[in-house]
């Protein structure tokens, strides 16, 4: 950090503008006057606190590895199992890629990024090479740590299983939940801008700011990795190597091809069945929609409703807003920014919440193995689910949230022009 500075500029991932951001009291924030989203972040010890928590929640996970997760009993049988039993048994299945969503969203990425937290944290001596590549990576998998949204799948299929027979959790449960809060924590304390200033200062320009006016209109671009401004023809950033443009390549189209994929996969997402209920002998397919009626007709009114806004109501609006956001910096509609800021943070916060379905039958068909009385296998439409969320997570991720700001910046140019036309 430079200290003889008492302004540090900086440019809003979200709407380009420039910002003079002063030197920040420990435990504030900095917000952009614009769109009101978080620039800059002080934290007492912003690289101690998140490996402290990044640190604990480790731990914890390893503890929820040790020992039996939940357990279901019913006529005499008892089912235990731990969070590897879970993979074992959905890898036995024909859907055996519903384990690797498991494996890699609820336990392989969050531990990965706590690891880096720590080792960045920590000032542990890294070659600045690797540092840079982790704190690539660390950022690229935030959206994937889908720890909290497998807990809250846990907590729906306890519901769903209450009628059949007795839930219990076990030592691992708690741990686990522990290990959810930290992560998120972890995350919450961990600022962008000041991780990247502690690797290397940013790379100085050569030109006068003027803060209040967006980047793209001084010729300047964001890096979108390590938050640097770079004077706009610089394709390749000096500090963490990552390549970019003034506004994302080709977002629209990335975007529109994504959503369209998204889209017709999410036809058979939700008219094939996502599992099998074998039931003394006799089978039961279900679709997502039979599930959200099935907890419904058994009094279950808050969690059908969970179901049905997460699994049905959110993939759906989500795939409209996208749509809508696309449409709009195209100028079709010119809605006001903020509102259509508001849908873009909406999409991107509460996306990948629509994951809890897929959780949700990943411990049913783990949990529910008691032979002739009663076991549930997935069915192919998960996977089309589980694809589904994926991909308009993506389709979210590729949209620049900042050519919603552009299109109005150039209707009001135009508005200028015509007004000094009428004027003379
Ligand atoms: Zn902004
Ligand atoms: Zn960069």
């Amino acid at each position: 950090m430079c200290s003889h500075e008492s302004h540090e500029h900086v440019l809003c991932t979200q709407c380009d503008m420039l910002v003079a951001v002063p030197e920040l009291e420990q435990g504030t924030k900095a917000t952009c006057p614009r769109c009101h989203t978080t620039l800059v972040s002080k934290w007492r010890y912003p690289y101690k606190q998140p490996a402290a928590y990044a640190f604990s929640a480790l731990i914890m996970l390893l503890i929820a590895c040790l020992f039996p997760f939940v357990k279901m009993g019913a006529a005499g049988i008892e089912n235990e199992i731990s969070l590897f039993q879970i993979i074992e048994i959905i890898s036995t299945t024909r859907y055996s890629g519903l384990a690797l969503f498991f494996l890699f969203f609820s336990l392989v990425i969050p531990a990965f990024c706590m690891v880096t937290i720590i080792l960045l944290g920590l000032q542990v001596h890294i070659p600045k090479g690797l540092k840079v590549g982790m704190s690539r990576i660390l950022f690229q998998m935030k959206s994937w740590c889908m720890a909290e949204i497998f807990l809250a799948g846990v907590l729906v299929s306890f519901v769903k299983l209450i009628a059949y027979g007795d839930i219990g959790v076990g030592l691992s449960f708690l741990p686990y939940c522990l290990f959810c809060m930290l992560q998120v924590r972890a995350f919450q304390c961990l600022d962008r801008h000041w991780l990247w200033n502690k690797i290397e200062a940013a790379p100085k320009l050569n030109q006068k700011l003027e803060v209040g006016k967006t980047g793209i209109s001084q010729n300047l671009r964001l890096c979108l990795v390590c938050t640097a401004i770079l004077p706009a023809e610089q394709s390749q950033c000096p500090r963490c190597h990552a390549r970019g443009h003034v506004r994302r390549h080709q977002s629209i189209q990335w975007t529109v091809a994504l959503l369209l994929t998204s889209f017709l996969l999410y036809i058979p997402a939700n008219v094939l069945p996502v599992m099998t209920t074998h039931m003394l002998g006799s089978d039961m397919d279900s679709t997502i929609m039979d599930g959200v009626i099935l907890l419904w007709s058994d009094g279950s009114y808050p969690v059908a409703l969970i179901i049905f806004i997460a699994s049905i109501m959110v993939p759906s609006l989500k795939m409209i807003g996208i749509a809508w956001l696309c449409l709009d910096s195209q100028g079709y509609g010119n809605r006001d920014p903020h509102r259509m800021h508001f849908i873009y943070e909406l999409v991107e916060y509460v996306g990948r919440w629509s994951m809890i379905d897929v959780f949700v039958i990943t411990i049913l068909a783990a949990l529910v193995q008691m032979g002739q009385l009663m076991s549930i296998v997935p069915a192919q439409g998960v996977i089309f689910f589980g694809v589904v969320v994926i991909l308009t997570m993506f389709a979210a991720m590729t949209f620049d949230p900042r050519l919603t700001w552009d299109r109005c910046e150039k209707k009001n140019a135009v508005k200028a022009v015509e007004q000094e036309g009428a004027i003379g």
